[in-house]
């Protein structure tokens, strides 16, 4: 699910644990941030406005949730990103730092809610992910679907991104979720192959591959969108295995940021890539032919997602006409 970061850094004794899961694992240090990723504080206005309004219909947003570094920037234009299905996570990346745990029920009024807090936010491109919610017989994609249809009956002229989970085992759930016409159909890949089991031990790297695909199969018009963690000990030479696994399955938008560690207990940074290497794979990745590529330290999948879905078609149509 969700390419995510985070900046809490301890967790407080006799507090809930955020990652039981996790509280056996060895400490690493949490590697100081070069000044490439430094980001402003979330003091704006418009900050406030977005936070009032998503408290008061009691929403969730993975900015939040896993202390996303953009939310000031964000946020200031009202671009929040709604996490659905509850705040708890049935897997247990390694990477990530959304609570894990047994989930919460379904609130059957959180399509309703979002699409009003799209209203009121006047927004004209929405991004929803959700956790993974291994313990649904659907893996939660007809609340995708509830979500989708709320948002377009309130919001018709909004374009809708879904950043799904996998829905690993979950038969017809991805088929269920392309036939409700999202605009964009993102999934993460999140890292290269062979980190798969140290980093998303609960996924598969080639059903991710291949869910993507099958977006494309079903429905040629949507976008599909995916994205990387770089800085967790992948060389070069696999990302741009991953790219070209990526074209195959007929990727349109490639995102890629480097991965920040969300407390000592998470898989450690391995080191820091360079603005300049960014720009690089950003080179690669569009040589390689992918519609649109973002590549640079904080790209996040929902990261400047309206202004790129603008692009994204403007990309189409030069391409196909
Ligand atoms: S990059 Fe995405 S997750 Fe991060 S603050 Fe912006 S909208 Fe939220």
């Amino acid at each position: 699910m969700a390419t995510l970061i985070d900046t809490h850094k301890n967790i407080q004794p006799k507090q809930k644990l955020r990652h039981p899961e996790k509280a056996k694992n060895p400490e690493s240090e949490v590697l100081r941030k070069p000044k490439w990723i430094r980001v402003k504080a979330p003091t704006s206005k418009g900050f406030a406005e977005t936070r009032k309004i998503v408290k008061d219909k009691g929403l969730v947003t993975v900015c939040e949730e896993a202390a996303c570094p953009n939310i000031g920037e964000c946020w200031e234009k009202s671009h929040a990103t709604f996490m659905i299905l509850g705040e708890i996570c049935t897997r247990a990346c390694a990477f990530c730092n959304i609570t894990t745990g047994l989930p919460n029920a379904i609130d059957p009024q959180e399509p309703a809610k979002i699409a009003q807090a799209v209203k009121e936010m006047k927004l004209q491109h929405v991004v929803i992910t959700s956790v993974d919610r291994d313990d649904l017989a659907d893996g939660g994609a007809q609340h995708f679907v509830d979500v989708i249809e709320a948002i377009r009956g309130l919001n018709p002229k909004t374009t809708i991104e879904i950043l799904t989970p996998d829905f690993l085992r979950k038969e017809g759930a991805t088929e269920t979720v392309i036939d409700a016409q999202p605009d964009v159909f993102n999934h993460n890949l999140e890292t290269v192959p062979r980190l798969y089991l140290k980093i998303r031990p609960g996924a598969r790297y080639f059903h991710s591959l291949r869910l993507l695909e099958k977006v494309k199969e079903r429905d040629p018009s949507q976008f599909t969108k995916s994205g990387l963690m770089v800085g967790l000990g992948e060389t070069k030479e696999e990302v741009m295995q991953v790219m070209d696994d990526m074209r195959s399955a007929g990727i349109d938008f490639l995102t890629i940021g480097q991965y920040l560690q969300p407390t000592r207990k998470h898989a450690p940074v391995d080191r820091f890539v360079t603005p300049e290497e960014f720009k690089a794979y950003e080179t690669i990745a569009k040589a390689k032919g992918f519609l649109l590529v973002s590549a640079t330290p904080l790209t996040r999948s929902s990261y400047h997602a309206d202004s790129d879905f603008a692009k994204l078609q403007a990309a189409r149509q030069a391409k196909y006409g």
